[in-house]
């Protein structure tokens, strides 16, 4: 009897195991129905693999569960022998070919019997450290798969595994509603009730006796959140967890029986070690035994709260967040460089689009958001480093004798650190930082100088997108300079009408339809003709990004005007900054199309995929836009993240594949990473456009990978309107067979 795999598994059902469930517990994994996230995921590995069935599987005690299934199969199956508990146990892909060939699984139920398993591929999920499941793919016919093929699955399993994370989080710092917590006492009729239902959650819980205030339950959060141990816990009561000025509240509240009026309060708790937090309780009564008992769900505030405590230094410190400020920052600094030898790095980091939070949240909520960055930022660097809030949504860190390697590796974990969702008043806010970084190396240097410097190169760091680390060198400081002198030179070059538009064919593969791609040139009275990569990111940092678009557009509505009466009622696309896809732009466009006679049919809008991501707005008026005919495009789509049903629901016209995967499409690596970003575009039913395309080898693959539009030098060069029409007269015949 040959060993099967089974055999080779250690037959010790791990500590994992309970850890495991209590995470899926905590993430709600277990509770929800199908998972529309996860589905997509599902739907997406099937059709690029091309097989029948593909799952994420999730495993809970003795059975497997199925969260997002494509495909005939069930729901839910034993654990034992189930291939993706396999993967789960060993921690690693497993990828059977044909299991009729291989005699590890060929004699197993699935595979002798129904659904007659024969090719299986596995990657494992992980969250909260765990391996909690796996992505699975399968199908009656044997297959075989590539390493890349592998690679991809892996990518996709890391998909779920994000998606994890951020419930996890949620988990973690989401208030309940109270109607959860009303729930949850539903489900409790004894003590041991208690215990199952509420011991693996994230919250501290308890029950209590409303008579005595004697805590009579605890799950394991609140013996972890308050420090006693359960049996020391159990012998608490209320009184006993509050600091002692407050006692006689929790005296009055036990005489009225008022908790009614109570079930959701604010309290100051202490731990066992005598530090003080807020709580945010829950409760509902519970009636055991015909007695009628509380039960109470707390949320820990403390880090919400963090600084508003720490209002003492006035002068020195910032009293949002109880920070030292920019000028006590300085002192500090000074005094470094002053007594000490060796590296000093400071640390510039600047919340990404703050300005928008404040305008959409309130400045309430935005100052709670930078209490939170504060603390969290104290929380994570050293001892040694000194963190001070240095403007508005400006944080620095002051790293003794640190080098740019160190500097650099802190910079990277606080950019992780703060990218973590920050809750305030029930909504969960999205943040990124940019970080500048500037290190001197000893000898004279001034505090002024280091942290402007830090601050160049934060706007380096800007300037290469959200979320980014810059680090000054001495080029910035000159680039500084010739930067100040450009702003002056766009500012005349507006007045003095110096932009002109050329004009890129985009061809259409399978049909004879040609549009245009609008694209901006600066024609500068001593540099000659600009491309946008020498002025747009000082034009956008300036403020005058939109001024030059609002040229823009004219120009290419006059145009299309001028097309159609000349008998080509060419589309023409128009590129709008992320920022700038919101209600003033319809308003905008309408203006325009009313002065200009431009139907609105003609131009097609071309945005980013961060668009929908930073911006509020964006969805509504990519919806009026939609409604006014307009067509709208994904630029640069496969760069950043986007939510695939998001683009599904907006209905987008177009995505347009990045230059940077057309330029890799020949080696083997960049043809399957473009084969995946093209599936996606399948997966959802829209066309796809390819970007600088240069050569007939590039369009060859392209076109196998199922792009229907093409653009790039190898048809044409953008260029002035007059050349443009000669060649749409001509025709784009390049023959592609
Ligand atoms: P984009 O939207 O991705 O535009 C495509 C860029 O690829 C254009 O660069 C185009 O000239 C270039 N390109 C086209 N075919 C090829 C090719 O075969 N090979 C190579 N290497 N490149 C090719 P361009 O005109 O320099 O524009 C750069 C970026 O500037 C655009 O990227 C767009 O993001 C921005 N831009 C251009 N015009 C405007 C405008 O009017 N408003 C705004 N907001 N941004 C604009
Ligand atoms: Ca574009
Ligand atoms: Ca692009």
């Amino acid at each position: 009897m040959p060993r099967t795999i089974w055999d080779e598994l250690v037959d010790n059902r791990d500590p994992a195991d309970a850890r495991r469930i209590a995470i899926l517990d905590r993430l709600g994994i277990l509770e929800a129905g199908a998972e529309r996230a996860f589905d997509d995921v599902v739907q997406l590995a099937g059709r690029l693999f091309g097989v029948h069935n593909a799952a994420v599987t999730f495993v809970t005690g003795d059975r497997i569960v199925m969260k997002a299934l494509r495909g005939h199969g069930v729901r839910s199956s034993p654990r034992e022998r189930s291939f993706s508990n396999l993967v789960i146990e060993r921690d690693d892909a497993l990828v059977i070919e044909d299991a009729l060939q291989d005699e590890r699984v060929a004699a197993s139920a699935v595979v002798t019997g129904d659904p007659h398993v024969r090719f299986f591929a596995c990657v494992p999920i992980y969250s909260g450290g765990e391996r909690l499941g796996a992505l699975a793919l399968f199908d009656p016919q044997p297959r075989s798969i590539s390493a890349d093929d592998l690679e991809i699955l892996r990518t996709l399993a890391r998909h779920v595994d994000r998606l994890l994370e951020l419930r996890w989080f949620r988990a973690l710092t989401v208030e309940p509603s109270q109607q959860q917590v009303d729930e949850l006492a539903g489900q409790v009729h004894s003590l041991a009730d208690f215990d199952r239902v509420l011991n693996h959650r994230a919250h501290p819980a308890w029950i209590l006796d409303t008579v005595t205030g004697q805590i009579l339950a605890v799950n394991d959060s609140a013996v972890e959140t308050y420090g006693w141990s359960r049996d020391e816990l159990l012998t608490k009561t209320l009184e006993d967890i509050r600091p002692a000025a407050d006692r006689s509240a929790i005296r009055a509240l036990l005489a009225t029986r008022s908790f009614e009026a109570g079930s959701r309060r604010r309290w100051r708790h202490v731990r066992a070690n005598g530090t003080e937090f807020t709580v945010q309780a829950h409760s509902a009564p519970v009636p055991i035994e015909g007695t009628e008992w509380r039960l109470a769900v707390m949320t820990d505030l403390s880090t919400r709260l963090y600084g508003r405590s720490a209002l003492v230094h006035a002068a020195t410190h910032d009293a949002l967040t109880g920070l030292a400020n920019r000028a006590a920052f300085l002192e500090q600094l000074n005094h470094h460089l002053d007594h000490r030898d060796g590296f000093t790095s400071v640390l510039l980091l600047d919340i990404d689009a703050f300005k928008h939070v404040n305008a959409t949240a309130g400045h309430a909520s935005a100052d709670q958001l930078l209490a939170s960055v504060g603390a969290r930022l104290v929380c994570d660097v050293r001892a040694t480093d000194a963190v001070a809030r240095v403007g508005g949504d400006e944080f620095a860190v002051l790293c003794r004798h640190t080098d740019e390697h160190e500097a650099l590796a802190l910079a990277r974990r606080l950019t992780e650190l703060l990218r973590r969702p920050c809750l305030v008043d029930g909504r969960e806010y999205h943040l990124t930082v940019s970080i500048g970084v500037a290190v001197s190396s000893g000898g004279c240097a001034d505090g002024e100088r280091l942290l402007g410097d830090a601050e160049l190169a934060l706007r380096s760091a800007r300037r290469a997108g959200l979320g980014q680390i810059g680090v000054f060198d001495a080029t910035l400081r000159r680039e500084a300079m010739d930067q100040a002198q450009t702003v002056q030179e766009l500012q005349r070059a507006l007045q003095r009408a110096e932009f002109v538009v050329h004009y890129q064919p985009i061809v259409d593969l399978f049909g004879s339809d040609v549009h245009l791609e609008a694209l901006v040139r600066w024609q500068h009275p001593e540099r000659g003709l600009l491309a946008p990569a020498a002025f747009l990111d000082i034009a956008t940092e300036a403020g005058l990004l939109s001024r030059i678009g609002s040229l823009v557009l004219r120009e290419v509505a006059a145009m299309a005007v001028r097309m159609r009466a000349d008998g080509m009622p060419t589309r023409v696309a128009f590129n709008l900054p992320a920022a700038q896809l919101n209600e003033s732009f319809v308003m905008e466009l309408l203006g325009v199309a009313g002065e200009t006679g431009l139907d609105p049919s003609q131009l097609i809008v071309e945005v980013t995929e961060s668009a929908f991501a930073q911006n509020a707005t964006a969805a509504p008026a990519a919806r009026r836009l939609r409604r006014l005919g307009v067509g709208m495009s994904i630029d640069d789509f496969g760069t950043g993240y986007s939510s695939i049903d998001r683009l599904r629901t907006l209905e987008v016209d177009a995505l347009k594949l990045d230059r940077s995967f057309v330029a890799q499409v020949l080696t083997v690596q960049g043809r399957s990473l473009a084969g995946a970003v093209l599936h996606l575009a399948e997966a959802i039913g829209v066309p796809v456009v390819a970007e600088g395309v240069e050569t007939m080898d590039e369009l060859e693959v392209v076109r196998e990978l199922g792009c229907r539009y093409v653009q790039g030098y190898l048809f044409a060069r953008p260029m002035p309107e007059a050349d443009v029409r000669a060649a749409l007269r001509r025709g784009f015949d390049i023959c592609v067979d």
